[in-house]
């Protein structure tokens, strides 16, 4: 079986111990990750800092030439990494999978090379013109979760080393493998120490992001993670941008057709087996049009293959790790006891972290399953009669990262839109991100956005050049 390598100043790194990866599909071996201890911490981080300087020299169209190969190796490389990506994280090759993962790598990486942030003159008269330029932070520690493992640590790595920072990466212990051969085939074009890794628990991860010598975390996790991690930048006074993740609500407004938005629905809640951040979490729908939604989501559920994603006809997999499998099942156990209508779809294999797809109906604000993160495939569905009160429901939970609205009318969205407490709110769609649009949340959801100009500031810092004339 092989043993997967951290790459570290360039080169594959000779673990120091290992641990084994298993397929949540089926429960097979998928070879063994590399233990990272503290000196792989050192020597990683050690390295971006030699890096660094010469990296943030080179100029800025050199950078820029060097990112669009890192979206070629990526393309060329796609179906490599696609495989690795459903056998590690269990998302499907097809539908909306590890192939559409594949293509977001690309596309994130392909866009911040079309980007640039030059000079930007803020003030000029008669005395003085001041300039404000955006200068690299140094070394970025990235730290990435096991939901999109691959696109995620793309949303990180690649808009750092595009302005000159260079990189250490932890990829969850969950879902290293697919990561680090993306990394190893990433630094055939790059500089020793711009990007390394490091793997292994949370333990890892706190020694990186609890070193002095860190410039700027990007994290997505947890909140619990995320507090953690606000704690530990206090050594470095290191800013950090934190995805938290979110317990988003979509309020389909009174009268749609529901015909016409019922795919476009539970994609947006069954996304990834619900374990992705901006996916709908939360379903409010009209009391008049309670059980057209709950028959036409039942009808798409039942039509869903659930299995191994490398079966091309799958498109629902398994969820990624026993613990996650856990907390869905005894939030829908828990949905069960209060009397909820629980409806479950699919046939589920006997082996692997599979569960039905369900839909939760007769639930309410308040019940666990609404209130807390569930991260899986059980969507709860809570009745509305008048609108304000789904805007209040949607609003009084912590988390803001996204909500959305289905209409027909979309003039009146609009406007209700800018009453959602969210990073996000789409119309008519949702979790539909874009490269060129920031993305963060509100609230308890993080703060700090990714992607587009905004996301390319995020990994710099501003330095203004006064002068007198
Ligand atoms: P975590 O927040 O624990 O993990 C996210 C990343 O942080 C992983 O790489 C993890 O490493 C690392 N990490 C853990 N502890 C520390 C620490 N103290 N310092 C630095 N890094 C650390 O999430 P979980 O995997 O435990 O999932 C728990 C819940 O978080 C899920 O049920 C879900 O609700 C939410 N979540 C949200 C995500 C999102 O996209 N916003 C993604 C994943 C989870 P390791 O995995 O090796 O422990």
């Amino acid at each position: 079986m092989q043993t997967y390598r951290n790459t570290v100043d360039g080169l594959l790194s000779e673990p120091v111990s290992s641990y084994e990866i298993f397929n949540p599909a089926n429960g097979q071996s998928l070879g063994f990750a590399p233990q990272s201890d503290e000196q792989e911490v050192e020597r990683a981080v050690q390295a971006a800092m030699r890096a660094q300087k010469n990296w943030a020299n080179q100029s800025d169209q050199e950078r820029r030439d060097i990112t669009l190969k890192i979206a070629q190796i990526l393309e060329e490389n796609s179906d490599y990494l696609a495989e690795l990506i459903t056998r590690e994280q269990g998302k499907p090759l097809s539908g909306p999978g590890s192939r559409f993962e594949m293509q977001a790598c690309v596309g994130w990486t392909q866009v911040p090379a079309s980007l640039e942030l030059p000079p930007e003159t803020v003030y000029e008269d008669d005395e003085r013109k001041d300039t404000l330029h955006r200068v690299p932070l140094g070394v970025v520690a990235a730290i990435a979760p096991w939901n999109w493992p691959l696109m995620i640590a793309i949303w990180q790595i690649i808009p750092a080393i595009r302005m000159g920072n260079t990189v250490v990466l932890k990829p969850s212990e969950y879902t290293p493998i697919a990561t680090l051969e993306m990394v190893k085939l990433i630094n055939d074009v790059l500089p020793a120490g711009v990007l390394n890794t490091v793997t292994g628990d949370g333990i890892i991860g706190s020694k990186l992001t609890h070193h002095p010598d860190i410039s700027k975390i990007m994290f997505t996790g947890s909140e619990s993670t995320g507090r953690q991690i606000i704690e530990a930048s206090a050594k470095s006074l290191s800013p950090i941008t934190l995805e938290l993740g979110g317990n988003d609500a979509a309020i389909v407004m009174p009268g749609t057709n529901i015909k016409n938005i019922a795919t476009d629905l539970f994609w947006g809640a069954f996304l990834n087996m619900g374990q992705t951040c901006a996916c709908i979490k939360r379903l409010y729908v009209h009391e008049d049009d309670y059980e057209t939604v709950m028959a036409e989501l039942s009808a798409i559920a039942s039509q869903m293959k659930i299995g191994d994603g490398m079966d091309e006809s799958v498109l629902i997999g398994p969820l990624q790790n026993k613990m996650q499998l856990g907390k869905v099942q005894e939030l829908v156990t828990d949905a069960k006891g209060a009397g909820c209508d629980i409806r479950e779809f699919g046939e589920v294999p006997d082996q692997g972290y599979f569960m039905p797809i369900t839909l939760v109906g007769n639930i309410k604000d308040g019940q666990r399953l609404v209130d807390e993160e569930q991260f899986g495939p059980a969507l709860p569905i809570i009745r509305y009669s008048e609108v304000e009160d789904a805007i209040k429901s949607a609003n009084r939970l912590e988390a803001g990262l996204g909500a959305s609205l289905w209409t027909d009318e979309q003039a009146q969205a609009s406007e209700l839109a800018t009453r959602l407490e969210a990073g996000t709110v789409w119309i008519n769609q949702h979790g539909a991100i874009h490269p060129m649009v920031p993305f963060g949340g509100n609230k308890a959801s993080g703060y700090g956005v990714e992607f587009g100009i905004e996301g390319l500031k995020a990994v710099t810092q501003g330095r203004v050049i006064s002068i007198k004339k």
